[in-house]
Formats: C-alpha cells, structure tokens, sequence
C-alpha cells in the first residue's frame, strides 16, 4: 500500500475497500497491528505529544479522517484518495468481520454505551460477534487494578480486533503501549464512533461531512467541550500548513 507524507504524518493512499482488505490480512498475520485515522486534530496534538507520535510512528494502517486533509493534501501535491473516517470504517469492518467470523471486543465509551452499540451492530451485521464489552473509568490507564482487570476481560474474550473508544491520544497511546501484552491481532481507535452507533450523539448529516463540515456540527451538538478544541487548539493547524509547506 502506497504510503505519502502529508504535512507531519504519513497516510496510507487507499480506498475504503483497500483499506478493509488490508486490515483483514493484518488479522490474519496476528502481528498485534493497529489502525489510526488522523484528522486536523490529531495532527495538531501529534506536534507536541510524544507518546502518540510513538504510537503513529508504529500503526499499520493509517487512515485519512476528515476532508481538510484531502483538500490540503491535493494543494500539497501529495493527493489522498478518500476520505475514510473512523467512523464510516467500523461498520464496514463489522460487516467484514461477521462474514469471516472475527471476534470484536468494545472497550471505552460511557457505561452502557458500548453495550448498546454491540446490539445494535449484531442486529444490522448477522453472525457479528461482539465478544464483551468494557466502560473504563476516568483514569482507568493509572489504577493497576483495573488496568489488570481490562487484561483478564482480553485475555479470556479472546477477540480479533479490539475497537478502542477513548479520544485521541487516549486511545492510540493505550493501544501503542498494551498491544504486545493484549497479543490482539488488530485494534483500533475510534473516538465517538460508539456514542454515534449507539444513538447517544448525532453524528453530521452525510452533505455536512462531504463539506468538511462535520466538526461544526460537533461544536453545535457540545459547544462546551468542542469550542476549545475547534476554534482554539486546531486554529493551530494553519501554523502547520505554514510549517510544512516546503515539504516534498
Ligand atoms: N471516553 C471514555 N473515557 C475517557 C475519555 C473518553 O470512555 O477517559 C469516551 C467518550 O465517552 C467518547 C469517546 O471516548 O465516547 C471519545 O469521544 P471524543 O468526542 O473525544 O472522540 P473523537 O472526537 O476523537 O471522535
């Protein structure tokens, strides 16, 4: 797969169906991959936070989130085919997995959430396995107990890939630094890609997200929490597009 660097990443140029081929021969290799899907935000954060920047140097499989990456992406001359976010990517790759029978376990998300979901899947996907589900608490990754906890759930569900729903870098850096001992052959962060499934928050409406849009329904939706990550943090990403412009 055709990897190109855009701006402080690198991005696998692929289709959707690429993508899903792909991640079904990460499973069958068993080598504990990962799959990461920058969008503005991560490649903001990747700037300044180390561990995720380890935990992008070593994923598999790389996704384009989000249409600014794929307009700025053709301006820079380094043109990425389809946008694939996560969360479009994880009811594909359901559907993928109840027809080859790859067990799926759901870990992060608020208590229930991720439960909802998994019903809601297994009744869209027939012959899903949603192996076991898992709500962590707040600092979870700290406290040894549950953290040995989530390790027993793992190791005993025995799934194929492991959907991590925590944000970023939450869940790329717990995924980066657990995968070894997990010995799960593909997992992957999907920020609210639960709460979408579920119900629980409204995703954009598909001509919202075409255009690039989808943050600002976000902000709408949760304009507490989004503004600052939105209008503050990712306004950043202009000094980025400045940063790398030479690039190539
Ligand atoms: N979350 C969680 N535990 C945490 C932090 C976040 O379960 O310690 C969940 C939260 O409930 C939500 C998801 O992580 O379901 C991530 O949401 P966010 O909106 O940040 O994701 P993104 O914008 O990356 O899609």
């Amino acid at each position: 797969m055709e990897r190109v660097k855009f701006l402080n990443v690198k991005i696998d140029n692929c289709s959707m169906d690429e993508a899903l081929e792909y991640a079904c021969t990460l499973v069958e290799k068993k080598q504990n991959a990962f799959v990461v899907t920058p969008n503005v935000d991560h490649l903001v954060l990747l700037e300044k936070n180390e561990p995720l920047r380890k935990a992008y140097d070593q994923a598999d499989l790389i996704l384009a989130d989000g249409m600014p990456i794929i307009w700025f992406s053709k301006l820079f001359k380094t043109p990425i085919k389809e946008k694939i976010s996560g969360s479009d990517f994880l009811p594909k790759l359901c559907a993928v997995a109840a027809k080859k029978q790859y067990k799926m376990f759901f870990l992060g998300a608020a208590k229930g959430v991720a439960e909802l979901a998994a019903k809601k899947l297994m009744a869209c996907y027939s012959g899903l396995q949603v192996v076991g589900c898992y709500s962590p608490s707040i600092g979870f990754e700290k406290k040894e107990e549950e953290m040995e906890m989530i390790d027993s759930l793992l190791k005993e569900a025995k799934p194929d890939i492991l959907v991590v729903a925590l944000g970023c870098p939450k869940q790329e850096i717990l995924i980066c630094e657990n995968r070894n001992r997990w010995n799960i052959p593909l997992s992957l962060g999907v920020g609210a890609s639960l709460d979408f499934v579920a119900g629980c928050v409204k995703r954009a409406p598909k001509w919202m997200s075409r255009m690039g849009m989808e943050w600002f329904y976000r902000v709408l939706q949760e304009p507490r929490r989004m503004f600052g990550r939105y209008f503050i943090r990712d306004s950043r990403f202009i000094a980025l597009l400045w940063k790398y412009r030479k690039q190539k």
